[in-house]
């Protein structure tokens, strides 16, 4: 049977309203759909009654009875399973035919066991886990990478395109969130290599400042010298909104990805352990970009603007 497109005034149930799942609410209201709330934090589903004018029908099953589509955006592929999974979860609502878009940072190999439950009783699911943070979040600009069916994802396009600018179609179920957790590693190799970089610099003398603006005017330049170091990491503000315990999931699941596919990976595994070991030292709830901090105790040096 094919169904339909998504489109407004369709209502969408939206689960995990945290730093992203807000604002990317708050654009699924303003495109015109009306949005079915659920947060295990009461504060956050005030903000989303508030901001995205949405209903909080208080349980996860009336929710998925309710809408075409459910979108999680959860801190890992645990929490998304266990919304979908327990006893009066996403999957005791559904009706066939219904869509789960998982846009979390999951783990793909969880993912695709959540897909062949849900397929089981005739539900879709796609991954579409996103990348630019709360900026582009707030600004609805996000790019979103998209693993599974061609046709369950053209359904959900106009959802996606109500959050996203770029939206990619990465292949099967699962491939969205192994593309975002290799992303992230990239991402997180480059912060880590630049601050080793800085504080070198900094221990021989150089302006940390200086340096950064050097790096990106040169062939050394990566998203953590560009838009991270000077606003969040030497103005001491370590406010990106993107969490260090977040990154270091990602990162493990980086290499569950390499792992899974023989892939030999020792820069992941030393990065892994570099990022997981400044976790345990610094302790939980930091921003990632504090990070540094770590490095910084190790080093002796405190990196600030001369
Ligand atoms: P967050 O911690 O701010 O939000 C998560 C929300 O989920 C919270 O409001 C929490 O109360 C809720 N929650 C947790 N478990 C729940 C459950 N079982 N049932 C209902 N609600 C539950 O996290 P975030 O920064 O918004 O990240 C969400 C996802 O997006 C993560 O997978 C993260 O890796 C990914 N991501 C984050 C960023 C970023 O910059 N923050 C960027 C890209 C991707």
């Amino acid at each position: 049977m094919i169904q339909a497109v998504i489109v407004p005034p369709a209502r969408i149930g939206f689960v995990g309203l945290g730093k992203m799942g807000q604002p990317m609410a708050r654009h699924l209201a303003r495109a015109g759909y009306r949005v079915l709330a659920h947060d295990l934090d009461a504060k956050a589903l005030a903000r989303a009654r508030e901001e995205a004018d949405a209903e909080a029908p208080g349980s996860l099953r009336s929710i998925a009875e309710r809408c075409d589509a459910v979108i999680t955006m959860l801190p890992d592929g645990h929490a998304v399973r266990a919304v979908s999974l327990h006893a009066e979860g996403l999957l005791a609502g559904f009706a066939p035919g219904a869509v789960l878009i998982d846009m979390s940072s999951s783990s793909p190999v969880g993912t695709r066991e959540l897909g062949e439950r849900l397929a089981a009783r005739g539900v879709r699911m796609i991954d579409a886990p996103v990348s630019g943070g709360v900026r582009k979040a707030d600004d609805a600009t996000l790019a979103i990478m998209v693993g599974g069916e061609a046709q369950t994802i053209e359904r959900c396009r106009p959802v996606l395109e109500a959050m996203g600018k770029q939206i990619f179609l990465t292949g099967p179920l699962g491939s969205g969130h192994a593309m975002k957790a290799l992303n992230n590693y990239v991402s997180a190799a480059g912060l880590a290599a630049a601050v080793e970089a800085v504080l070198a610099a900094a221990r021989f003398g150089l302006d940390p400042g200086k340096v950064v603006d050097v790096l990106n005017a040169s062939t050394g330049m990566n998203n953590a010298t560009l838009n991270k170091f000077h606003r969040f990491i030497l103005s001491r503000a370590f406010d990106s909104g993107f969490s260090l315990d977040l990154m270091v999931k990602d990162l493990k699941t980086a290499l569950e990805v390499a792992h899974s596919s023989a892939t030999p990976a020792p820069l992941a595994e030393a990065c892994v352990a570099a990022w997981s070991e400044a976790q345990a030292a610094l302790g939980p709830g930091l921003d990632h970009t504090a990070v540094a901090r770590y490095w910084e105790q190790l080093a002796g040096t405190e990196l600030r603007k001369k």
